[in-house]
């Protein structure tokens, strides 16, 4: 794992050298295809469910090649999944996915929406999502982006006839888009929406598909494929100096979280799209057929199509500013055309393109990346003109004030204007952070109640300015959002969204407590200060039965972003119990009881999120046997840590110090989840572990994926895995042998052990294996047969094989009682006849 992270890191830092955060500056080339993307009046929406399902390849040619305004709506952000570059998992892993869907799109020219869709992990049918996802929402979010986009053409990734086949959020992602695109005309259908855009119409829509989805490129050949369009999506653009199938390579690469960096590829590729809804095509290749996608599309567009033809005709690209004029007199017209979509689309595409003709550059920084509401904070604006154009700055706006500052300066060719102001931060200002994060999710949906806010990637800038400018006489206002800009020594000029946080916020250092038996545990509360001169005290939230000392503990911060720890003891009941305890700073008699979590990664903006400050409590009724646990590292889990919660030594085995001599003092040996798929060292260190077993040790490997085991003898008797998986966390588990020591020494395992798990049992489930194995537990998800591999045990030698797909490691992060004591029992199998127990 900390190989695979590093090399991952390394190839963040070299591959990913542009700043998400930096002013764009365009080239002529770059002004040129805006010109030609503002003379071209059509748009495709392509549907998938998850960051990393789109296409880049078709989105990039759509959007770069046939020029039309492209969008990739991926209904969830991508929670479920699993961080291959840091810690963050559920909704920070969410907030990333966003960001690097975004990036994606920077790279490939498209535009991004969402649903309030949660990515609630693995579902086997389109049946079982709908149910968790809440299916008339997330229609109404489809209906909602498609009005909003209003798509020409809708392209599905997914097959919606494959129900069953493919992930159920895959298969959903198309049902939708197919009963969406029914209904979007009409007005009877979620007509609430109707207050705030109209109903709309797409004219076709397609599924983009592949030879994958036929099981061979041979089958796919001897298709009938009159019902297909195919383009070349490997067309190499001069003016970007890279191929479309290269561009799209770069931005599926953005998925670093997922390990989507890839190769890029050059050359012809074909890409088919078939024709599922809508008018049907009369033998053209054009999915725009039956569109005039000019500017006669709209009423009064005749005129500035005109001059927007000859400013692309005629582009000068030595000088671009030339055709300043001309673009102001389109500007002009536009604003006076009835259309509100195109208006407000195109009206956003030809302020991009004449600032840029114009050289302008327009920067507001703040002195601070952050500040509290009622705080003060210093502005330093940059204006400048780069071209010969009659500029004037006549006044700009604070979004933080009702009326603007006049100013009446003209900006002179290439003379800079620096000058400074300070913006207050109004006491009822919202902090930053991603609006879907802002009410409490269920499992299956966010809670978004803003309809204007649904759809949208991230939350809009709370903190920005308007610059009112003349441009040859004509008035135009450019929008920026406040910076903050900074440097680094190695790494240069940095930049970061400014962001509006709470005056103090508290942590806690874990997500989950567990207290293994009645004894109390010391928990430290980092308190952390959003302004200066900080005095207050922290009190806990904790459950009934539990006891915490002292009730109240004095803080006293200086400066702004300086950290105080302050501890309490937490003593838990006698039994069993299980619930949440939050730290609360009380400033002032009001309380806050919210963490600020950073999330710092070079290939997205940096991001901060607000989340209430909470962990779980868990006063265990566990035995546990044996104490020195070896872990190998798999593809990265909280394991280790879990199990020294519960009072384990646990020693982290790097592959290189896998020998027999460091294998022996250890009362068990755990592998990390997917071990065998990750670390290469295995196929020579493998015969050292299973001797470790045949002389008395103890292993216990978590699931790894069938594809790609480095070892050929993952087991020392016949082990297969499979891709069975119980994706419902509530399935019931049958116990196969009740009088198993595994379950029952050192702790009684029963039905009740089973609840309260979260996201799945498990997964990649062995389907066969030779009669040296002892399966224990059976499960299966409705109406499919019994799964019997999801925790198998041999004898082998003096010691104990134990393999398990049961999902652990999600379970202990989520503090599940009864994940912990049966994990005690695989630790502690083979040692009833020794010691007395420890509790
Ligand atoms: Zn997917």
């Amino acid at each position: 794992m900390y190989q695979l992270r590093l090399c991952l890191l390394l190839f963040i830092s070299t591959i990913v050298s542009l700043q998400a955060q930096q002013p764009k500056n365009h080239t002529s080339s770059e002004i040129y295809e805006a010109v030609q993307k503002l003379n071209f009046l059509g748009s495709v929406l392509y549907i998938a469910a998850h960051p990393d399902d789109e296409n880049t390849r078709l989105i990039s040619y759509m959007s770069n090649e046939v020029k039309a305004r492209t969008a990739y709506l991926s209904l969830t952000r991508g929670d479920g999944g699993q961080n291959l570059i840091g810690p963050e998992i559920r909704e920070l892993l969410g907030v990333i996915r966003t960001q690097e869907l975004l990036a994606a799109r920077r790279t490939d020219g498209g535009e991004q929406r969402f649903t309030r869709a949660n990515d609630f992990g693995y579902s086997k049918h389109p049946d079982e999502t709908l149910e968790i996802w809440n299916k008339d929402d997330v229609l109404a979010d489809v209906v909602w982006a498609i009005r909003t986009f209003k798509p020409d053409v809708i392209i599905n990734r997914f097959d919606h006839r494959r129900a069953g086949e493919t992930h159920g959020h895959h298969t959903a992602s198309a049902m939708l888009s197919m009963e969406a695109f029914d209904i979007v005309n009409d007005a009877s259908k979620y007509s609430s929406q109707l207050e705030l855009t109209e109903t709309w119409q797409p004219k076709r829509l397609f599924y983009n598909t592949s030879w994958w989805r036929y099981g061979s490129q041979k089958e796919f050949d001897k298709l009938d494929k009159s019902n297909m369009l195919t383009f070349d999506v490997g067309k190499y653009y001069t003016s970007k100096g890279k191929s479309n199938n290269e561009i799209a390579a770069l931005a599926s690469s953005q998925h670093l979280s997922q390990g989507f960096g890839r190769l890029s590829e050059r050359g012809s590729q074909n890409e088919y799209i078939e024709f599922l809804k809508g008018e049907s095509l009369n033998n053209s290749d054009n999915i725009f057929e039956g569109i005039d996608t000019s500017w006669n599309r709209v009423s009064g567009g005749k005129a500035i199509g005109n001059i927007l033809k000859s400013v692309e005709t005629n582009f000068n690209f030595r000088n671009p500013s030339a055709h300043l004029p001309q673009l102001l007199e389109a500007y002009k017209l536009l604003q006076t055309i009835k259309d509100k979509h195109w208006r407000t689309v195109k009206t956003k595409e030809l302020k991009t393109i004449i600032e840029a003709c114009a050289g302008l550059y327009l920067e507001v920084s703040a002195n601070t990346p952050s500040a509290a509401p009622s705080s003060d904070v210093k502005l330093n604006m940059e204006v400048l003109n780069r071209s010969t154009a009659n500029i004037n700055l006549a006044s700009y706006n604070l979004s933080t004030l009702p009326t603007g500052i006049s100013k009446n300066m003209p900006l002179a060719s290439n003379q800079k204007l620096n000058f400074e102001d300070h913006i207050s931060i109004p006491n009822k200002s919202k902090y930053t952070t991603p609006y879907w994060l802002n009410n409490k999710s269920t499992l299956g949906m966010y809670n978004v109640k803003n309809q204007n806010l649904i759809g949208l990637p991230e939350t809009p800038r709370a903190v920005f300015v308007d610059f009112n400018l003349l441009i040859e006489g004509t008035p135009i206002t450019i929008t920026k959002p406040v910076v903050y800009r900074y440097s680094k020594p190695d790494k240069g000029e940095l930049y970061r969204p400014f962001e509006i946080i709470p005056i103090v916020s508290a942590s806690l250092s874990h997500k989950v407590y567990i207290f293994e038996n009645d004894g109390q545990k010391d928990i430290e509360v980092t308190v952390k200060a959003g302004k200066d001169a900080i005095t207050g005290f922290v009190q806990m939230a904790y459950p009934d039965g539990w006891q915490v000392f002292p009730q109240k503990q004095k803080i006293e911060i200086g400066n702004k972003g300086d950290i105080q720890k302050v501890m309490f003891t937490v003593i838990p009941p006698k039994n069993q119990s299980e619930g949440s305890i939050t730290p609360m700073v009380n400033i002032d008699g009001k309380f806050y009881t919210d963490e600020i979590i950073e999330i710092d990664y070079a290939h997205i903006p940096f991001q901060t999120v607000l989340m209430p400050s909470e962990s779980k409590v868990v006063r265990l009724d566990i035995k546990i046997q044996g104490n020195s646990i070896g872990y190998i590292e798999g593809a990265g889990d909280v394991v280790p840590e879990s199990l020294r919660q519960i009072g384990y030594d646990v020693t982290i085995i790097k592959p290189e110090q896998i020998t027999p001599e460091n294998l022996d003092d250890f009362d068990a040996i755990v592998m990390g989840i997917r071990a065998y798929n990750i670390v290469e060292d295995l196929q020579f260190k493998q015969r050292f572990l299973l001797d470790y077993v045949k002389d008395g040790g103890n292993l216990i490997i978590q699931y790894n994926t069938s594809r790609g085991i480095k070892v050929d003898n993952l087991a020392p008797y016949d082990l297969q895995l499979s891709r069975d998986r119980v994706t419902d966390e509530n399935a019931l588990v049958r116990i196969l042998e009740p009088n198993h020591p595994i379950l029952n020494f050192p702790n009684k395992i029963g039905i009740q052990d089973f609840e309260g798990w979260v996201q799945e049992r498990g997964l990649y489930f062995p389907d066969k294996w030779s009669t040296e194995f002892t399966p224990l537990l059976a499960s299966n998800d409705k109406g499919e047969n019994s799964k019997e591999g999801a925790l198998l045990v041999a004898k082998y030698g003096k010691g104990n094989y134990i393999y398990t797909g049961l999902s652990f490691f999600r379970e202990f992060p989520a503090g599940v009682p009864g994940a912990y004591r049966l994990f005690a029992n695989l630790l502690s199998a083979g040692k009833q006849e020794s010691n007395t127990l420890k509790n």
